[in-house]
């Protein structure tokens, strides 16, 4: 408190409650019609760390701001040099709380720059080969097989969660027997 008042004092700016404008933040109906492609990833995402961060935030793939869950205020977003991937964390400024900007997101078990995830994620989208793709983003064949099988399982449990049956009832274990996503992209 006494801090935040000194820095207002002195016209520092203080650290942000967000990562960009909320109202950068885009639609459903833009994230829909995303097309994406590598040179799109190289020019508008993968540029540096904060163009990656700032990129996931506005598409929802990272979160925008952070609540501290110990005193529920807001968190502001801190520099830290410290870290061996990302270059700042929340930290709350009533507790000292810090929580990882890649808190509850498909980011946040994973060691390595948010930048060659994306590029990895990418890549699994696409059918070029692992060894094509292993000289692209310049990462081991297990890293890469393990963030593949990370990407089908998301996918697996998405489709699972938003099925719905189509056919008749299994007669062994009385479940449908066909389920059908709930996606557009179903129709396919
Ligand atoms: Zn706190």
């Amino acid at each position: 408190m006494a801090a935040a008042a000194v820095a207002r004092r002195r016209g520092r700016p203080q650290n942000p409650q967000t990562i960009v404008p909320p109202a950068d933040v885009v639609d459903a109906v833009v994230l829909m019609d995303l097309k994406v492609n590598a040179k799109y990833i190289h020019t508008w995402i993968t540029v540096d760390y904060e163009t990656t961060r700032n990129w996931l935030v506005r598409h929802w793939l990272l979160a925008n701001s952070a609540t501290c869950r110990q005193c529920h205020r807001a968190m502001h977003l801190t520099k830290c040099e410290e870290l061996k991937f990302d270059k700042d964390q929340w930290r709350c400024r009533d507790c000292s709380m810090i929580q990882s900007i890649r808190k509850g997101s498909f980011f946040a078990n994973g060691h390595m720059p948010l930048m060659t995830m994306v590029e990895i994620i990418y890549w699994w989208t696409t059918d070029n080969s692992q060894v094509a793709i292993m000289l692209e983003v310049n990462v081991s064949h297990k890293t890469l097989i393990d963030w593949f099988m990370f990407c089908r399982d998301i996918c697996v449990e998405w489709i699972f969660n938003h099925s719905v049956p189509i056919g008749g009832v299994d007669p062994v274990t009385g479940n449908p027997s066909l389920l059908k996503s709930t996606s557009r992209f179903s129709s396919k």
